[in-house]
This record gives structure tokens, C-alpha cells and sequence, in this order.
């Protein structure tokens, strides 16, 4: 699964608060800690099939 928010690194990481839940590369999740974004590792996808990034509005909210 790619990135949520760059759509280019291998998704590891999930980014998560209150407006939003995403799967992140290494690269992004760098940078939501640094946004004081809580994440954790994705130890294995679990929800096959789940990779629709209809959050565009949330991720908008993690780009700024
Ligand atoms: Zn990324």
C-alpha cells in the first residue's frame, strides 16, 4: 500500500488524531511527529482492500 499523503513511500506508519486516520511512509511520518501527530506502526494490513484515500480533506489539513 503507498503513502496516503505523498502516494509515493511504502505505507508503515499510521498517522492518526481527531480529524484524521492515514497510512504514511517513514518520510511522512518523520515529518507528523515533528506536527506533534500521533503515529503508529503498521505491523501487518489487516484491512486488505482499504486503500481508497477519500480523506483528501484531512490530508489537506496534514500538509499545512
Ligand atoms: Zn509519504
Amino acid at each position: 500500500m503507498n503513502c496516503q499523503r505523498c502516494l509515493r513511500g511504502e505505507a508503515v506508519y499510521r498517522a492518526h488524531t481527531d480529524a484524521m486516520d492515514i497510512k504514511i511512509c517513514p518520510v511522512c511520518a518523520e515529518e507528523a511527529q515533528r506536527l506533534k501527530i500521533a503515529i503508529e506502526v503498521l505491523e501487518n494490513s489487516e484491512r486488505v482492500g482499504d486503500g481508497a484515500p477519500r480523506s483528501s480533506q484531512l490530508l489537506n489539513s496534514f500538509i499545512e
